[in-house]
């Protein structure tokens, strides 16, 4: 794994966030994009090498809606960036991690990824990521 690509944060209304944001970090988000498959509308903020994803679902079976009602809004997932995701997924498979899609899914900001379970992983979320060509 290369670094930390984002964090993905859950909110309830991504427009109020945006503005909790912008003021927090002193930037305003550069880009919103809806995806669909997952349910999601989410925004992103870039500050040094470091982006935050906020993610508002757009229906009630959405995971980002079953998570907010289940643990209330906040830290979803963490990111990492990876050269090769098929690679990376084999490999965290080996080593005995639960992978929650067995194909690497289309994703936001032009993304290739792969969630794995948190029962596997101290109870955190975590994404690889893969800049899609
Ligand atoms: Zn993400």
């Amino acid at each position: 794994m290369n670094k930390i690509e984002h964090i993905g944060i859950a909110v309830k209304s991504i427009e109020s966030s945006n503005s909790v944001f912008e003021k927090l970090l002193g930037v305003a988000h550069y880009k919103m994009e809806e995806v669909a498959t997952e349910g999601v509308l989410t925004s992103f903020f870039k500050i040094g090498e470091s982006k935050i994803e906020l993610l508002e679902a757009t229906r009630e079976d959405s995971p980002i809606a079953k998570f907010i009602e289940k643990r209330g809004e906040g830290i979803h997932h963490i990111a990492f960036d990876v050269t090769d995701i098929r690679a990376e997924m084999v490999r965290l498979q080996d080593e005995g991690f639960t992978l929650l899609n067995t194909e690497p899914k289309r994703g936001a900001d032009n993304k290739l990824v792969c969630f794995l379970h948190p029962k596997g992983t101290n109870g955190v979320l975590v994404e690889l990521c893969q800049e899609a060509n």
